[in-house]
């Protein structure tokens, strides 16, 4: 009978995360697979649990993730562990979970720190709604067209950063949303030097152009905010009737400041009729 892969989080900088039903599933598990097994046997030294290991990172899941995976089949149960967090957000453990589900092999997650929802709690912004986006793609060309296509997006998102390229992040994310939109930067969350300031992201750009960025981020930024028709007076019905006295058709009017302000057209068009008829 086939084992089991086990998904085992672990804390993102304060030990006394580890959950007891996690190091329940260490002391249990046949075999580890960590993404360094020196910073999973400092954590195992903590808890007093001695396993065997094999590694599962970035540089070697093409060839590990089919061992891990024959090993499973084989009949053992394996652990997977990161440096921190857990398994399978934003790192190579979401191709090792694939790989087991396309096989049929059984996948248990538990519960436990993740940096993207400890800092989205604490962040302040709306979390009723939110989208996840990891971190931005290295690519300028490929950069550019995720955050284009976050332009319009109304939920809270969430980005994780390294240190080193926070700055120019912190500039991509104002020439994307402008320098005014709310932004909790989540800094060495749970550990010693934890630090949330809540501050715009042109306020943010200023900090960290005098300071420079040191530890772990999540960048969790406001989404746009929602809009809302556009009420007698507003700015897209005064361009529309602008429009209109310069001799364009309603429907074209009604068209080209609902595309101009992102308001409905249908709205619009009728707000028009109205005040038209109304004259
Ligand atoms: N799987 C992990 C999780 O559950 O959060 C995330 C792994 S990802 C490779 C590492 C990124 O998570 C870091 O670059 C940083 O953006 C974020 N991160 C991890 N620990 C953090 C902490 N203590 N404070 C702030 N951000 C952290």
């Amino acid at each position: 009978m086939a084992g089991k892969l086990y998904l085992v989080p672990t804390p993102i900088g304060n030990l006394g995360d580890i959950s007891r039903r996690a190091a329940e599933t260490l002391e249990t598990a046949d075999f580890l697979a960590a993404e360094d097994t020196r910073v999973t046997v400092k954590l195992l030294n903590h808890l007093g649990i001695k396993k065997p290991m094999v590694t599962y990172h970035r540089h070697n899941c093409g060839t590990a993730g089919p061992a891990i995976l024959r090993r499973i089949q084989d009949g053992e149960t394996c652990a997977l562990v990161t440096d921190a967090g857990t398994p399978a957000i934003s790192d190579p453990g979401e191709d090792l979970v694939a790989l087991c589900a396309a096989d049929g092999v059984e996948v248990e997650s538990i519960p436990g720190p993740c940096a993207l929802t400890v800092a989205l709690s604490v962040s302040g912004l709306p979390t009723g709604r939110f989208t996840f986006e990891g971190f931005l793609p290295l690519n300028k060309k490929n950069r550019r067209a995720q955050l284009e296509a976050l332009a319009e997006e109304e939920r809270t998102m969430i980005f994780y950063e390294a240190p080193h390229k926070l700055r120019a992040t912190l500039d991509d994310l104002g020439a994307a949303f402008g320098p005014d939109r709310p932004l909790a930067v989540c800094r060495e969350l749970t550990k010693l030097h934890e630090e949330v300031l809540r501050l715009t992201i042109g306020e943010a750009a200023a900090h960290y152009a005098a300071q420079e960025p040191r530890g772990e981020f999540v960048l969790v930024v406001g989404g746009r905010p929602p809009r809302t028709g556009a009420p007698d007076g507003d700015a897209a019905l005064e361009r529309a009737l602008g429009l209109r006295a310069e001799g364009m058709p309603l429907k074209a009017a009604a068209a080209q400041a609902a595309e101009e302000f992102g308001v409905k057209k249908r709205l619009l068009y009728n707000q028009i009729a109205e005040k038209e008829e109304n004259k």
